[in-house]
């Protein structure tokens, strides 16, 4: 594969309803897809799931554009490559940005799924037919989250994950709990419990699926100490950046799960190599989700068909936050469960005409 040219459109789109999390709340959400064009005419197309300000990780949709622009492009177009790894393997003489990286990672791998007329999860060698769904309620009151979290569960959904902070999670849980006595509940704290770990003891009795990322983004030792503590699962999010950190988090028995986004972590090939990794150690993996449009949602299906996604990941339908994507077909939840797409790459192709319509900046780079 040869990459000629790189082509980014900056994106903007308003979400249905707003999401809200302990550190931040998005109701216009932007983001970046980045196609990589090779000699041949062929395109694969990866997405930079970055926010548009710090609150989740350090990147942002800026930040990214920025950094593909000036430093990643420039290592890749008009170099050859026969497969993906090369490409991470060149990108790491740029340090961390690894949602920048796995924007064109991603788009990468779904060129070279399409070269080889196979569709990506066939290629990464995924063997799960079915994808296990879940999804992600945000808003501000109880009121608000019951009313997301009937949706979802009316349209099949058998998972949930709420979002919870000090002083307002017992209380939300327990109204969830009353109102939905058979649904999986996950919680997530975005490191939100930093400054009273104790508190998250109170949660160990309500029967949650796991608690996700309670202390900071570096307390592995701390997640280690509140682990041994807690019968409810930790799975960690912000804290796993590379597989270096897995292998850390694992080492330390900081958690039971880990959340396994493709942004997050560089690109798929490292997403890959950490799902081997828990595979390898006994630990519970899941695919999360960014709000993302639909080429990182093609993306985290094809992730998710791998053997170890065994506990349903952030993989909703496209239409449960848009109006409509720039993709199709839509990704559509039945059952709590996707089915891959079969057609070449991510297997889902480009509305152009969608794609223009919400983009508010465009480069080519060559
Ligand atoms: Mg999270």
């Amino acid at each position: 594969m040869k990459i000629t040219n790189m082509q980014l459109n900056l994106v903007e789109m308003d979400l249905k309803t707003p999401f809200v999390t302990s550190l931040g709340s998005v109701t216009t959400r932007q983001g970046i897809i980045v196609a990589v064009h090779d000699e041949s005419g062929q395109k694969g197309y990866g997405e930079a799931v970055a926010f548009s300000a710090p609150w989740y990780t350090e990147e942002t949709v800026d930040t990214c554009l920025y950094m593909i622009k000036e430093h990643l492009a420039p290592l890749i177009l008009n170099q050859t490559f026969t497969h993906p790894h090369e490409v991470f393997s060149v990108m790491a003489s740029v340090r961390k940005n690894p949602m920048a990286k796995a924007s064109i990672d991603m788009a990468v791998w779904d060129l070279y799924a399409k070269l080889l007329q196979k569709p990506l999860y066939e290629v990464i060698g995924g063997t799960r037919k079915e994808v296990l769904a879940g999804i992600a309620a945000g808003a501000a009151t109880i009121e608000g989250l019951i009313d997301q979290i009937k949706i979802a569960a009316e349209d099949g959904y058998r998972r949930i994950k709420v979002k919870i902070a000090p002083g307002k999670d017992a209380d939300r849980i327990l109204a969830i709990r009353e109102s939905f006595p058979d649904i999986a509940i996950l919680a997530d704290a975005n490191s939100s419990y930093s400054g009273d770990p104790k508190a998250l003891l109170e949660l160990d009795g309500l029967g949650l699926q796991m608690i996700e990322q309670p202390l900071g983004q570096d307390d592995l030792v701390d997640h280690a100490a509140l682990q041994q503590n807690l019968s409810t699962p930790i799975c960690l999010d912000e804290s796993i950046h590379s597989l270096d950190a897995a292998k850390s988090a694992i080492a330390l028995k900081s958690c039971q799960i880990i959340n396994i986004k493709i942004g997050r972590v560089g690109g798929l090939t490292e997403a890959i190599r950490i799902h081997d990794l828990c595979q390898q150690h006994g630990i519970g993996v899941w695919c999360g989700g960014m709000l993302e449009f639909g080429v990182s949602r093609a993306h985290n299906i094809a992730l998710a068909t791998l053997e170890g996604f065994s506990i349903p990941g952030d993989i909703s339908s496209s239409a449960r936050y848009w109006h409509q994507d720039i993709t199709t077909p839509d990704v559509k939840v039945k059952n709590g469960k996707v089915m891959p797409f079969q057609g070449e790459g991510i297997g889902v192709s480009i509305n152009e005409k969608r794609l223009k319509e919400v983009t508010i900046h465009l480069e080519v780079i060559k």
